[in-house]
């Protein structure tokens, strides 16, 4: 079965890695030159179950609505980005009603943690292959200001619990404990929420990595190759239209991020997922800046994260539409936030030292990933992981390939798929 898969980010490369394990003979395309181009990139570098909740959360319209206008909130639309939001906003909201965000935090929970579980197997397998993403099962740290705000959190983990995903509370002289670089902002902190089960990593070089694996194995990956139609005959996909001539497939994964829409519309299939912006910084760790455990700041919604030798820090959520042009007061403002916990951390943010980046997250709008059959016999989905792309990839590509394949999942994908 010749499968081509669209898109080279983690979950695409993921997808064509578990296709190919499973005997398929599969093809990947992607328009950027290298693989992780776009969004796997330079993410939080986060792999946690733990963090499971769609960002819909119940009362996420009146968040909207106070973060208005404010340039340096961590939650910010841009007007110009409001009209072309208007059918995917009104799903977004609609999925915030209690009862919907309680099911769908589920969903990506266990996802979530089954796909830990993978990521881990690979890790362990493929690293006498030369796979090296500064993997690292650490836990992960979640601070907490305000004793409401980790109330709720605990009450949130606790239901994540049949999930498999466990947690420790911890008290402000236990955090400062384990990570003295806390020290200094002792006196801001009530507590926070350790999750052993959570693990860390560096997105891009696993991507990078994997591919080099399978493509030694015998994957055809096809960089610069842009997918501009999806072809069909008596209903059922039959080719690509791409811009180097058409590709003819048995089947077809779709994994090309917040650009899967594009190429669904014109088979009528709608699908509601919009691109939400975030930027990260990445720098050298040295002395100053050395933390030994990831940390999740619940205040300032931000991420720190030690990968390897170096610091990741990223945060904030744009609704820009489609632009994807770096505003470095947006990255500064990352900064500035993760500076409320580490305060260690340089003042001002030095393009030099400090490389800022920024992406565009695929975010559905139930805000669970959109997996696996369509409509259209032959053509498939992984897209929509937003905040949890990174999380999801290798649980996602499971569920993607075993329904490719007509074998049973290895997960239910009721809630999961169009
Ligand atoms: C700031 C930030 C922090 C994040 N932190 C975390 C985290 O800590 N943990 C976590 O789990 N997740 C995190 N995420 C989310 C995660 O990075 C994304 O969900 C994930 O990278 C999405 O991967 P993807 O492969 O779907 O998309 P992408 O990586 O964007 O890949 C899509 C690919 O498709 C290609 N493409 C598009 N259109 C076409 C076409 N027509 N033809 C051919 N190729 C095409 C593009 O060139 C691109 O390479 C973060 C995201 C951001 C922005």
């Amino acid at each position: 079965m010749r499968v081509v898969v669209i898109g080279a980010g983690v979950i695409g490369v993921t997808t064509a890695w578990y296709l190919q394990e499973a005997g398929a003979e599969v093809v990947l395309l992607d328009a950027a030159a290298a693989p992780a181009s776009g969004s796997s990139f330079a993410n939080g570098g986060m792999l946690h179950a733990s963090h499971a909740e769609p960002w819909n959360a119940p009362g996420v319209g009146l968040d909207l609505l106070r973060y208005l206008g404010r340039r340096d909130s961590p939650l910010l639309v841009r007007p110009y980005a409001i009209p072309g939001l208007i059918g995917w906003g009104l799903r977004f909201l609609g999925n915030s009603r209690r009862g919907r965000f309680e099911e769908h935090t589920r969903l990506n929970a266990r996802l979530a943690a089954f796909s830990l579980k993978e990521i881990d197997r690979l890790q362990r397998e493929l690293a006498p292959e030369g796979l090296d993403f500064d993997f690292r099962r650490s836990g992960i740290l979640k601070l907490f200001q305000d004793p409401a705000s980790q109330a709720r959190n605990r009450t949130a983990s606790e239901d994540m619990a049949d999930a498999g995903v466990r947690f420790e509370d911890w008290t402000v002289e236990r955090i400062i404990a384990e990570e003295p670089a806390l020290a200094p902002v002792r006196d801001q902190l009530c507590g926070g929420l350790y999750f052993p089960d959570d693990a860390i990593g560096d997105a891009a070089r696993f991507t990078a990595g994997l591919l080099a694996i399978a493509r030694r194995r015998g994957l055809t990956y096809c960089p610069g190759v842009a997918v501009r139609r999806l072809r069909t005959f008596r209903g059922r996909l039959d080719a690509l239209e791409t811009s180097e001539g058409p590709i003819a497939a048995d089947a077809c994964v779709v994994a090309n991020g917040y650009h899967a829409p594009d190429l669904l519309r014109p088979l009528g299939i709608r699908l509601p997922v919009a691109p939400v912006k975030g930027y990260s910084l990445t720098l050298p760790m040295n002395a100053g800046t050395r933390i030994h455990l990831p940390l999740i700041d619940d205040a300032n919604k931000v991420v720190m994260t030690p990968l390897g030798d170096r610091l990741r820090l990223a945060g904030t959520a744009e609704f820009a539409g489609r632009d994807g042009s770096l505003n470095p007061q947006r990255a500064a403002s990352v900064l500035d936030h993760c500076r409320r916990t580490l305060a260690s951390l340089p003042e001002q943010m030095d393009a030099e030292t400090m490389a800022p980046w920024t992406g565009l997250r695929p975010m559905s709008a139930r805000g669970t990933p959109i997996l696996g059959a369509t409509a259209v016999p032959g053509l498939y989905l992984n897209t929509g992981s937003g905040h949890l792309g990174w999380t999801f990839a290798c649980g996602a590509a499971a569920l993607v390939r075993d329904s490719v394949l007509g074998d049973p999942p290895a997960l239910p994908m009721d809630g999961l798929t169009l």
